[in-house]
């Protein structure tokens, strides 16, 4: 079936879509429940005779399509659905389980050896431990860590230079002074880090601001 206008799809060509999608939004857990994952689509790979010859792991991704090949995140996302999909769960709508397990998003396809064993290996990783792990602060991963607020290293980074001061004022820790939560008007006082294990100082570095509404 070529392209065609979501307008123009007749029930026959619809029917076939039907026929050929195994799962949409398919959650997959491996047996021992540590690893999960959740699939956008899996799609029955027809020869030209309407045969299965294999499966197509789908993951639909908004923004512009890779140029050349995918990065290597995607590719690894792609191949762990399709590792736990192969070892675990295999659809029981499957009308033939021959062949290959394909990984196409947009047309780009991620081949590759399994990535279970480094999946468990980073499971095993994360566990709980009396003593927290090492704490490897840096512009991108924390950037995007949701821990700041009660990480000491983050804070004694940022005093030490490891990390850039930001432009703007985001991502400090202060002191609420005075607040009048009728009108927003609050005052400040910055709090800078005392060693490395989360203690704070007062400073001489006061400011105002005005909270209306989340901000
Ligand atoms: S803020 Fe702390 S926990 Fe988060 S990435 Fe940075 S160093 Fe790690």
């Amino acid at each position: 079936m070529g392209k065609v206008g979501l307008s123009e799809v007749t029930v026959g060509q619809w029917k076939q879509v039907q026929d050929i999608v195994l799962a949409n939004e398919g959650t997959l857990v491996s047996e021992c429940g540590r690893l999960m994952g959740r699939l956008d689509l899996l799609i029955a790979d027809l020869d030209e005779n309407g045969e299965s010859k294999g499966w197509i792991v789908a993951d639909l991704k908004t923004g512009n399509p890779p140029k050349l090949k995918l990065n290597e995140k995607v590719s690894r996302q792609l191949r762990f659905y399709r590792d736990l999909l192969v070892e675990f769960k295999p659809p029981t709508t499957l009308r033939s389980r021959r062949g290959m397990v394909l990984v196409q998003p947009d047309g780009h396809r991620a081949d590759g050896p399994s990535v279970l064993d480094d999946a468990f290996a980073a499971w095993e990783g994360m566990r709980h431990s009396e003593e927290p792990l090492e704490a490897t602060p840096g512009e991108v991963q924390c950037g995007f860590c949701e821990w700041k607020a009660w990480c000491p290293v983050w804070w004694s980074a940022r005093r030490d230079g490891i990390l850039p001061p930001g432009s703007m004022f985001r991502d400090e820790v202060v002191s609420a002074i005075k607040f009048d939560p009728e009108s927003g008007p609050a005052l400040f006082e910055r709090m800078p880090p005392v060693g490395s294990d989360g203690e704070l100082a007062h400073s001489d570095h006061r400011f105002g601001a005005i909270l209306r509404d989340q901000a």
